[in-house]
């Protein structure tokens, strides 16, 4: 398998934006190197996402130190047992930095379920709750939590100004369009990519394109052909070529409304 040659990463004129990745689980000991390469793949920006309380600061130190690196600061449901009101400071004072634009990720996972669920619930209403006063746009990972998404959710329409993104979609069509109509955006990854994604595709499909934000959740969920190997932001490309097929649209159209998507939800007032 490792012996054949896999179709290259295809090289795209317009720049994109990656969503949503988490850098510092990327095995590499020269990050200034591994930037270099996924920009030269024509990434030009990177959103790192935090997920727990120990990596509040690992993501910090990235923007810090990587021009094209940009970040978030949150709890992942998988990490809710560890929410508390010291960490909600950490996470506040994390957003005061001007590379830290969104709350994320935050949410509920009932697949894998390692946290409790009525935790869950609680660190993502908490971080929502947080998102607002802060006037950031909110990261929200969901699995298999449909009708507990939603319901935490409503609670915050009317707090969170800017909405934000429900990254890695799988969930069901009806989610989707409940979402799409309260304003926010869906992001995809390597999953379309994958045989078995027909439900993915249908929700793209469906998803207005100037609703798409592209991310890799990289080192997770490594586009085809190169599945099997550590996901990284240079893979981003095969995505946006899914992506544009789904859509019946030219790669490069595409790539130029998921940027002006990415910018406006996470770079400009709104
Ligand atoms: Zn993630």
């Amino acid at each position: 398998m490792s012996k054949r040659t896999r179709r290259p990463v295809p090289q795209f004129a317009t720049p994109i934006i990656e969503t949503h990745c988490h850098l510092d689980y990327l095995a590499s000991d020269d990050m200034g190197a591994a930037l270099a390469e996924i920009e030269s793949a024509g990434v030009e920006r990177l959103i790192t996402i935090a997920v727990s309380p120990d990596n509040l600061a690992v993501v910090l130190d990235l923007v810090e130190r990587f021009a094209s690196v940009w970040g978030t600061q949150g709890i992942h449901p998988h990490e809710a047992e560890h929410w508390n009101s010291s960490v909600a400071e950490a996470v506040v004072r994390g957003t005061a930095h001007p590379k830290i634009v969104a709350v994320g990720e935050i949410g509920l996972d009932y697949y894998y379920q390692h946290a409790r669920r009525e935790v869950q619930i609680s660190a993502f209403d908490e971080q929502l709750a947080l998102a607002g006063e802060l006037d950031l746009p909110v990261v929200i990972h969901t699995r298999d939590a449909d009708d507990d998404t939603r319901a935490v959710l409503a609670n915050h329409l009317g707090g969170l100004k800017r909405k934000g993104v429900i990254h890695s979609f799988t969930s069901s069509l009806e989610l989707a369009e409940y979402c799409l109509q309260e304003g926010f955006h869906l992001g995809f990854n390597g999953i379309c990519t994958f045989n078995n994604a027909d439900n993915v595709r249908a929700i793209i499909a469906a998803t207005p394109v100037e609703k798409i934000l592209l991310e890799t959740d990289s080192p997770y969920l490594t586009p085809a052909p190169y599945r099997g190997r550590a996901n990284s932001p240079r893979y981003l490309p095969l995505v946006a070529e899914k992506v544009a097929e789904v859509k019946a649209m030219p790669v490069e159209d595409l790539l130029h409304i998921v940027r002006h998507n990415s910018q406006s939800l996470f770079f400009e007032a709104p």
